[in-house]
């Protein structure tokens, strides 16, 4: 493998992917290094994404890569960075069975974030396919059906709030934990249904939900359920770096995706900003452009020869 980068792109979902692909038509010498492990992997559909509308995630990916390897800059490599280093004029980065590490005038991470899903019997057969984490994604195959959202404390509240506008039909179930008087108060006001045991299994058939089973064995049959789970980085490259963390966990980044750190730049949902696919794809170009930018402002510099003095 070649040594020396212009870019390296670390995570192949839609914010690497896209910065790969402008920088590859930017002419740059590219790697985009990914370790396969991709936040929406559970999903069957992914909606939202202007012209894709429904597309399983992996097929999003296989056509994305399918169009990198019209640009010769671009090399993929199914390898996860271990480590990374600030070094003269840029980065050096550490691959997965890659002895010797290479060197990278500047570094994208685009590594994505991780769902902590709740310990609950059942989740593992339905994450992704009638249990999901977002409305906006999958609230509209479901609209108007038997919905429920399981969250403890304020979290369950605002996502039960916001499901409401696919589903009349709503219940919130805290999982054990209690809410305040005032939520309850909103929740009944809005016909928001509210069971505060804990819940110890999800009922399902040939993988679709069919119920939520509560602690005194009682059923709740429903047909969709919305967790409103707390997250995690992915990857700690970022941190080690230097990066700052927002309060909420994200990277702290500029809108073009530049960190604190001179030269790192960070795309998707790892940074601050609304989780969709096509978002992720937008800041990857983003991030991209800016990343460009000052590599170009760089090499003009250099190329730059003094004049010959002008005849008198
Ligand atoms: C169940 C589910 C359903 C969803 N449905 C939708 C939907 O319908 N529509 C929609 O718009 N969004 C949906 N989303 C959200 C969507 O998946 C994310 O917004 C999107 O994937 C973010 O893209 P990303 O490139 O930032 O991160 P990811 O797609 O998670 O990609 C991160 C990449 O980084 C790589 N990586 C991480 N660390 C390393 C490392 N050290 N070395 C190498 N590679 C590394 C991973 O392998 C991965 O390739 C869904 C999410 C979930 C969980």
């Amino acid at each position: 493998m070649q040594h020396e980068w212009d870019a390296i792109v670390v995570g192949g979902g839609p914010a690497g992917l896209s910065a790969a692909l402008l920088l590859g038509r930017a002419r740059r010498r590219v790697l985009l290094c990914d370790s396969g492990e991709h936040r929406n992997d559970r999903a069957v559909a992914m909606h939202g994404f202007l012209t894709r509308d429904g597309i399983p995630p992996g097929e999003l990916r296989r056509l994305a890569r399918e169009e990198l390897r019209a640009y010769p800059g671009v090399q993929v490599a199914d390898r996860r960075v271990l480590e990374a280093a600030c070094a003269e004029a840029g980065f050096t980065v550490r691959l997965e069975g890659e002895e010797a590490p290479l060197h990278s005038r500047r570094l994208l991470l685009a590594t994505g974030m991780v769902d902590e899903l709740p310990d609950l019997p059942g989740l593992d057969v339905l994450w992704g396919r009638t249990v999901w984490h977002c409305p906006y994604c999958d609230g509209y195959e479901r609209r108007d059906q038997p919905l429920a959202v399981y969250g403890e404390g304020r979290l369950g509240v605002k996502m039960a709030l916001e499901v409401r506008s696919w589903s009349h039909d709503l219940v919130l179930c805290t999982g054990g934990s209690r809410i305040e008087a005032k939520d309850r108060r909103r929740l009944a006001e809005l016909g928001i249904g509210l069971r505060e045991e804990r819940v110890v299994a999800l009922e399902q058939e040939a993988g679709e939900l069919r119920a939520l089973r509560f602690a005194d064995g009682s059923l709740l049959p429903r047909r969709g359920l919305f967790l409103a789970a707390p997250q995690r980085q992915r990857c700690e490259l970022a941190e080690r770096l230097g990066c700052q963390r927002t309060r909420k966990g994200m990277i702290r980044a500029g809108h073009d995706g530049s960190t604190e750190v001179p030269g790192l730049y960070v795309a998707g949902d790892a940074s601050p900003h609304v989780q969709l696919a096509i978002v992720a794809a937008a800041q990857g170009s983003m991030a991209a452009f800016a990343l460009n930018a000052e590599l170009l402002r760089e090499d003009l510099h250099a190329e730059r020869r003094p004049l010959a003095a002008a005849p008198d």
